[in-house]
C-alpha cells in the first residue's frame, strides 16, 4: 500500500530549485476563459497568485531567461524545456531569442510526436542559435490542472542522460513488480492462499501504473497517449489502494483486529474509489478541490489500514509484523518526500519512482515472508504427519519385542495374500508356540520368561521381507507369512527356525535350560483367507504339540505342492508323506 500523493500525482509541497519552473517562480501566467485563436496575444500577465479558470479556455506560463533569474547555470541556448503533464488538449512552446526571434513547437493530446519522453515526459529542444534564449511560453489549451503542472529547464546533453537513467529506473522497477506479481500469483494458486491473490493484483496494478505513468504503454498502445492515460493512472492508484487495503485486511486473521477496525479501513477504501474513479475521468470542474479532498480520504486509509496492523501486531500476529516490515522502508521513504523536494531527482522520475520502487520493495519483501510462513507451515505438517506415522506404527507393534503385534500382522497379511493371489505364488501361514512356556515363569519369574521371549523374537525378526512379514501374536506365540516358498523349501525354512531357536543360548538367565518352540504351518496355492489359514494353522500346531513338541506340523490346503517321501530336510532323515505331516525332534 503506497499511499501517497506521488502515486496520485497530486503534487507535493516542493522548495525552489534551480532548475525546476513553477508558478510564480518564476513563471507568470495569463488565462483566457476560451480557448484562444491561433496567434492570438495572451492578456496581461500576472507574477502572483494561482491562476484560475483557465480549464475551458487557455493557460498561458511564461519566464523570463535572465541571467539573474538563475534558472540555468551554463549556455542558455542549449536548453531543453521538460514537461510532466499530458492532461491538455493543445500545448504550444514558444522560445524567444535575444535578437527577437522566435521558435514554436506544438503538440496535441495523443499525439506527442518526436517529443515524447519514457517516464511520462515531453522534451521541447531549444533550437540552437548563435544569441542567447531569453524567455519560454507554454500556452496550454484546455489543461485539466495548472497545480499539477510540472516543468523543468535542462542542458541538452543532461536531457538524453536524464530520459535514459528514468526509463532504465523505471524498467527495473517494472521487471522486480513483475517478478512479485507472478510469484504471488502462483502462491495462491498453490497454497490457495487470499491474501497472495490480492497482493498479486496489487502488483499488477502497479506495474499497470508504473506502464502509464511512465507512458510505456504507448509502445502498445499509441491511441491512448494524453489526457486519456493520466485518467487511467489516477483511476489505476486508487485501485491501487483499494487492493492493497484488501491484501492487509484479509491477510491479518480475524481475531487480531476488530471487526470496526476492519470495516472502517474498507469503507474508507471504498470512498477513495468511489471518488478516485469519478475524478479519474474529469477534465474540468473542482479537480483541485476534490483532490484535496481524495488526499484526505487516501490519508484516513492509510491510518486505518496502520491501525489494524498495530492492533493485530499487539495481539501476536505473526502476519502483522510481516506486513508492518513490508510498509516500514516505503512509508519512511515516501514520508520524507513531504520536507524534500523529490520532483526533480531521479532523472525527472521524482516521487512517482519512489513510489514504483516502494511498491517493488513491498511485494518482494511480503514475497519473501509468504514463502517462508509457507515453509514452516510445509515443516510443522510434516512433522505432524511423521509424529502420526509413528503412533500409528507404534499402535501395531508388540513393546516387549518391538515385532508386530496381532492388529499390524493382520493388515500386512492382508496385502501379501492379494499380492501373492494375483501372482499365483503359494503362501505359507506358521504359527510358533514356545513348549512349556509357563514353567519357565515359574521358575525363573516373569522377567526371566520375557527375556527368552525377546531372545526368540531376536531369531525370527530378522526374516521380515517383502516377501515374509512376522509377529508376535501374544504371550508366547509367535507368527510368520511367508509368500512364494512352498513344499521342500518350505518344510526345510520351518525346520531350520525350530532348529536355530532349539540351539539358543539363554545362558544365565534360565540357568542353561534349553527352550524350545513347536512351529504349526499351513500351507496354499490356491485362494486362501487368513481365517482359515490360521485354524489349519493352529490345527497343525496342536498336532506337534500333542506329538511331543519341538517339531514343525503341517496342513496342505487345497492346490498346495506336496512332499515327496524321500527328501532330505534336515540331518538326513526320511519325511513321511501325505496330508498331515510331523517334524518330530523331540
Ligand atoms: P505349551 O507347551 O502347551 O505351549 O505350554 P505353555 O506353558 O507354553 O503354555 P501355556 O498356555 O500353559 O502358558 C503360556 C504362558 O505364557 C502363560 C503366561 O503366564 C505366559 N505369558 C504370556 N505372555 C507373557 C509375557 O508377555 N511374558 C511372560 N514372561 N510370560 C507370558
Ligand atoms: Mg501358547
Ligand atoms: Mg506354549
Amino acid at each position: 500500500m503506497i499511499v501517497c500523493g506521488g502515486l496520485l500525482g497530486l503534487g507535493w509541497a516542493t522548495p525552489a530549485a534551480a532548475e525546476i519552473l513553477r508558478i510564480g517562480q518564476p513563471l507568470c501566467h495569463a488565462v483566457s476563459g476560451v480557448v484562444a485563436a491561433e496567434g492570438a496575444e495572451p492578456p496581461a500577465f500576472s507574477c502572483s497568485g494561482e491562476p484560475a479558470g483557465y480549464q475551458h479556455g487557455t493557460l498561458w506560463l511564461h519566464a523570463m531567461l535572465s541571467p539573474d533569474a538563475g534558472i540555468v547555470a551554463g549556455e542558455r541556448d542549449d536548453l531543453s524545456l521538460i514537461i510532466h503533464n499530458s492532461r491538455f488538449d493543445r500545448l504550444i512552446v514558444t522560445f524567444f531569442y535575444a535578437d527577437g526571434a522566435v521558435e514554436r513547437q506544438e503538440v496535441r493530446s495523443g499525439d506527442f510526436g518526436t517529443h515524447w519522453r519514457a517516464g511520462g515526459q515531453l522534451a521541447f529542444r531549444a533550437p540552437h542559435r548563435d544569441v542567447s534564449l531569453v524567455g519560454v511560453t507554454m500556452q496550454f489549451d484546455k489543461v485539466a490542472s495548472a497545480r499539477l503542472l510540472r516543468m523543468r529547464l535542462v542542458e541538452r546533453g543532461e536531457e538524453s542522460t536524464q530520459t535514459t537513467g528514468l526509463a532504465t529506473l523505471i524498467g527495473a522497477a517494472l521487471v522486480l513488480l513483475l517478478a512479485g506479481a507472478i510469484y504471488n500469483a502462483s502462491l495462491a494458486f498453490a497454497a490457495r492462499r487470499q491474501f497472495s491473490a490480492w497482493q498479486s493484483a496489487w502488483a499488477v496494478c502497479m506495474i499497470a501504473w508504473g506502464a502509464c505513468w511512465s507512458q510505456l504503454h504507448l509502445f502498445f498502445f499509441p491511441a491512448m497517449a494524453g489526457a486519456i492515460s493520466a485518467q487511467i493512472c489516477t483511476g489505476l492508484s486508487c485501485l491501487a489502494i483499494a487492493l492493497a487495503t484488501l491484501t492487509a485486511v484479509t491477510a491479518l486473521e480475524a481475531p487480531y483486529v476488530s471487526p470496526w477496525l476492519r470495516r472502517s479501513a474498507l469503507g474508507l477504501t471504498g470512498s477513495v474509489f468511489a471518488l478516485g474513479i469519478p475524478l479519474s475521468f474529469m477534465r474540468s470542474g473542482p479537480i483541485d478541490t476534490l483532490g484535496s479532498v481524495l488526499g484526505v480520504l487516501v490519508l484516513a486509509n492509510l491510518v486505518a489500514v496502520a491501525a489494524c496492523i498495530a492492533q493485530a501486531w499487539r495481539r501476536g500476529s505473526g502476519e502483522a509484523r510481516n506486513f508492518a516490515g513490508a510498509w516500514a522502508v516505503p512509508m519512511i521513504l515516501l514520508g520524507s518526500t513531504s520536507f524534500f523536494d523529490a520532483d526533480a531527482m531521479f532523472w525527472g522520475g521524482g516521487s512517482q519512482i519512489l513510489v514504483l520502487f516502494a511498491a517493488a520493495w513491498q511485494t518482494l519483501w511480503l514475497s519473501v515472508t509468504a514463502t517462508r510462513s509457507h515453509a514452516l507451515l510445509r515443516a510443522e505438517r510434516d512433522m505432524a504427519r511423521q509424529a502420526e506415522a509413528r503412533a500409528q506404527d507404534l499402535a501395531r507393534r508388540d513393546a516387549l519385542t518391538g515385532l508386530p503385534n496381532r492388529r499390524g500382522f493382520i493388515e500386512r497379511v492382508g496385502t501379501v495374500l492379494a499380492a501373492s493371489r494375483t501372482r499365483g505364488e503359494p503362501v505359507a501361514l506358521l504359527v510358533i508356540d514356545v513348549d512349556w512356556f509357563k514353567s519357565i515363569n515359574d521358575a525363573f519369574g516373569h522377567e526371566a520368561g520375557d527375556m527368552v521371549l525377546e531372545r526368540i523374537a531376536s531369531c525370527i525378526a530378522p526374516h521380515e521381507s517383502a516377501t515374509c512379514t512376522v509377529a508376535r501374536l501374544g504371550g508366547e506365540e509367535f507368527a510368520m507369512m511367508l509368500a512364494g516358498m512352498a513344499g521342500f523349501d518350505l518344510m526345510r525354512f520351518a525346520e531350520s527356525l525350530r532348529q536355530r531357536i532349539a540351539e539358543q543360548d539363554h545362558g544365565a538367565v534360565i540357568g542353561g535350560r534349553k527352550v524350545t518352540v513347536s512351529i504349526g504351518m499351513a500351507t496354499t496355492s490356491g485362494a486362501a483367507d487368513f481365517r482359515t489359514l490360521y485354524r489349519l494353522a493352529d490345527e497343525a500346531l496342536y498336532e506337534a504339540k500333542r506329538a511331543g513338541r519341538n517339531q514343525v506340523a503341517i496342513r496342505l490346503l487345497e492346490g498346495a505342492e506336496p512332499y515327496a517321501d524321500d527328501q532330505d530336510l534336515a540331518g538326513g532323515q526320511d519325511l513321511p508323506g501325505g496330508h498331515d505331516l510331523n517334524l518330530d525332534k523331540g
